[in-house]
């Protein structure tokens, strides 16, 4: 039997036993189970040279281009100096993939000796086929790896998460007869559906037009994507430091459905395929942003991962590595700014959110605002 298949029979046993699942436990076992779980057992991701149009399931902005990573290592820099400039600092990534971004972010901040040599370079990972890559990737730099972000030494630290909280785990909600209810994974005629559950959402948490809408909306929520700012935040507020994550998702929360499944590059039903196609949803910033406010760290208003790489000096970068090289680099190069910034590629749908905590003087998070 298949790997799907295996957890697809698990899956609906425990549907058989306990009744149905909610989308963040069946996310969870898809992404994560042991033997399984896409996670575990996938590499998920195409990369740069490798040809990546036809590797992995998705692409991410450090395999479009090298430029991304070097421009977090310069937000990274500027906020070490904000730190003022400690001896050791943790320079942390959550979910580094290949390990491209790190590799790029390590290369552009290498001049930089005193924060080369201040860093300690710990990856949180899950995915023991990517730890493996990552390995790869970065041989030659010393690297702790953590399980947990809870196990990090206690020292100024700095964390960059790109596509990590899409991963993890979200709750939808459902109206029906004008009250909420938990969209759930249930079976029928031996197949997976869905349905709802006996859980209703307390309606302080929705947005106030909730009463007008029509029944058949949905509502999402992600505690567990709230848990890890929450455990974030408060660590920054005890160690100093500094937070960055990007991902795709909205500002302001709203409605919709947006559990999406893909592999090998295109859209599928998140119930077929189980543990071999990626499960995401959108990420709502908004009670992201109010969680590191409830972990005592000082907040900027997000903005779009456009506004943030261009504030941060894309076109220069592309510039200089353009600069009397053949047309065809220089051509290379406008096409990965576009698929970066453009609002119709990366630019609009992708936010980048930043936190943090500094023991004199306001913090300034660099790219957040246009440069003078
Ligand atoms: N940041 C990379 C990879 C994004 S894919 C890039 O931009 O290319 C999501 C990454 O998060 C993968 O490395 C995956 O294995 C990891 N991941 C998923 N859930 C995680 C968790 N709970 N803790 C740590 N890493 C996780």
């Amino acid at each position: 039997m298949s790997g799907s298949l295996q957890l697809e029979t698990e899956i609906r046993e425990r549907i058989a036993q306990e009744g149905p699942m909610s989308i963040a436990e069946f996310m969870n076992i898809c992404l994560t189970h042991p033997t399984h779980g896409y996670y575990t057992t996938r590499n998920p991701l195409g990369g740069r040279g490798t040809n990546s149009a036809t590797k992995g399931d998705f692409i991410t902005a450090p395999e479009v281009s090298q430029m991304f990573g070097e421009l977090i290592g310069v937000w990274c820099m500027q906020m070490w100096q904000q730190l003022g400039e400690p001896d050791e600092f943790n320079l942390v990534e959550i979910g580094p993939g290949r390990g491209t971004l790190m590799s790029d972010l390590l290369r552009a901040t290498k001049s930089m000796e005193a924060f080369s040599n201040a860093a300690r370079i710990t990856l949180v990972e899950i995915s023991p086929t990517l730890k493996e890559q990552q390995r790869e990737t970065l041989a030659g730099h010393t690297i702790d790896w953590l399980d947990d972000v809870n196990a990090l030494p206690k020292r100024p630290t700095l964390i960059i998460a790109n596509e990590l909280l899409d991963t993890l785990p979200f709750h939808q909600w459902i109206k029906i007869e004008g009250q909420w209810l938990e969209r759930a994974v249930a079976t029928r005629d031996e197949k997976l559906i869905f349905a709802t559950r006996a859980a209703r959402l307390d309606v302080d948490m929705l947005p106030a037009e909730h009463d007008l809408l029509p029944d058949g909306k949905i509502f999402e929520t992600s505690p567990a994507r709230e848990a890890y700012i929450s455990t974030i935040s408060q660590r920054l507020n005890e160690t100093t430091g500094a937070a960055l994550f990007i991902d795709y998702g909205h500002l302001g929360s709203g409605f919709g459905d947006t559990f999406q499944a893909i592999k090998d590059h295109a859209y599928s039903s998140p119930l077929e395929n189980l543990g071999s196609s990626d499960l995401t949803s959108h990420v709502d910033f908004a009670p992201l942003l109010n969680t590191a406010k409830d972990g005592q760290c000082s907040t900027v208003e997000p903005v779009s991962q456009a506004d943030f790489l261009l504030n941060m000096g894309l076109l220069e970068r592309a510039g200089q590595l353009g600069a009397s090289k053949s047309e065809a680099v220089q051509n290379g190069l406008t096409n990965d700014v576009k698929r970066l910034a453009a609002d119709d590629e990366m630019g609009k749908l992708f936010k980048v959110m930043a936190f943090g905590k500094i023991l004199q003087d306001q913090i300034t998070f660099p790219g957040f605002s246009k440069p003078e």
